[in-house]
């Protein structure tokens, strides 16, 4: 066990955790919400530190990060655990389970960065469940990574209090959120979360500089009308500019909401025209492959910057950071 970065004592040997925005006080012997930090006699521990239980090498598509060093892999890896519940989580049978109830293998993170360097991947993604709740593990991995010119991809919910969000970004190279709706209504029905502390952590995204990018999963009837496509890209446009990268992706039915059919390719389409309409430079359709929504356009001259196929990279058309055909610059890590 590691002790955890953050959290307060409070009297009776009880913690609160500060970690993540739900504030979990946790009496002495008993767990925070997410199953994965335990208080033991009044000292707050992570019990997931070094105890990878899924380790995979991925293409940076995948995650999706469109404008991070296209057509290079990520060695990606997850640990057990979540501090939200979505009902169409994908990772359900690692990311809503104890860490005890998983098998894990027991990976430092100097043995990590190791193995990315062995696999020649140039990036650590931390992925699949959710990273906030092995905080430490990703850090000390990210850090350990930045010293051997391995760079850190966190792939995130966003749902993560101010500072330690702060303080991870000096070890990131890039973030991806998933914002889940833009509703209060779907975050507290559908995720068990908050809709407010995600957009917080995209506003301190934009203000740190990190790059960013941003995933919608578009769930038929739940999130998906007009007006919120509306409001959401408007905020973002208003909050963030225009130029942070927008996914809207198609769900498929999974865990506890197979009650609904896979999002209609059309849905997808009115979402992306809306959010161009609304001034949005780079908006994505993900999880249809081959549709030409999932190529990169020059804003300035329209023409195909980056052709993909799935998590295929065909073609590059940015020659440093710029379109090679008018010129102008392509916001991104190229
Ligand atoms: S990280 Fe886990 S223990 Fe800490 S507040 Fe969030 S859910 Fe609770």
């Amino acid at each position: 066990m590691k002790k955890a970065r953050y959290f307060k004592k409070l009297p009776e040997k009880k913690v609160e955790c500060t970690l993540c925005p739900r504030g979990c006080k946790v009496a002495d012997l008993e767990r925070g919400y997410c199953g994965c930090r335990e208080n033991h006699n009044g000292t707050y521990y992570t019990l997931v530190y070094s105890r990878a239980c899924a380790v995979h090498i991925d293409p940076i598509e995948k995650k999706p990060l469109f404008h991070f060093r296209p057509g290079t892999r990520a060695l990606s890896f997850a640990t057990a655990g979540c501090n939200i519940e979505c009902k169409f989580c994908q990772n359900w049978n690692i990311s809503q389970f104890r860490p005890e109830q998983i098998k894990a293998l027991y990976i430092t993170p100097r043995k990590m960065v190791e193995i990315a360097k062995i696999n020649n991947t140039p990036i650590i993604a931390y992925t699949y469940t959710e990273p906030v709740i092995f905080y430490e593990y990703m850090y000390d991995t990210a850090a350990r990574g930045k010293e051997e010119g391995i760079e850190s991809v966190m792939i995130s919910n966003g749902y993560i209090k101010r500072e330690p969000m702060r303080a991870l970004t000096k070890v990131l190279s890039a973030v991806k959120i998933d914002l889940k709706a833009f509703t209060e209504k779907f975050y507290r029905d559908v995720c068990h979360g908050e809709l407010k502390p995600v957009l917080d952590t995209l506003l301190l995204l934009k203000e740190v500089g990190i790059w960013y990018e941003i995933v919608v999963l578009l769930i038929p009837t739940l999130n998906d009308s007009e007006k919120e496509i509306d409001a959401m890209s408007k905020w973002i446009k208003k909050n963030l500019g225009a130029d942070v990268p927008v996914h809207f992706s198609r769900f498929f039915p999974t865990y506890k909401m197979t009650n609904l059919p896979p999002t209609p390719v059309a849905t997808l389409e009115r979402a992306r025209k809306i959010a161009m309409s609304n001034g949005l430079h780079f908006v994505y359709v993900g999880n249809v492959p081959g549709h030409p929504g999932e190529n990169t356009y020059c804003p300035g001259c329209g023409k195909v910057l980056i052709r993909r196929i799935g998590f295929k990279v065909l073609e590059n058309n940015i020659k440093r950071g710029k379109c090679k055909f008018c010129g102008r610059k392509i916001p991104g890590r190229w």
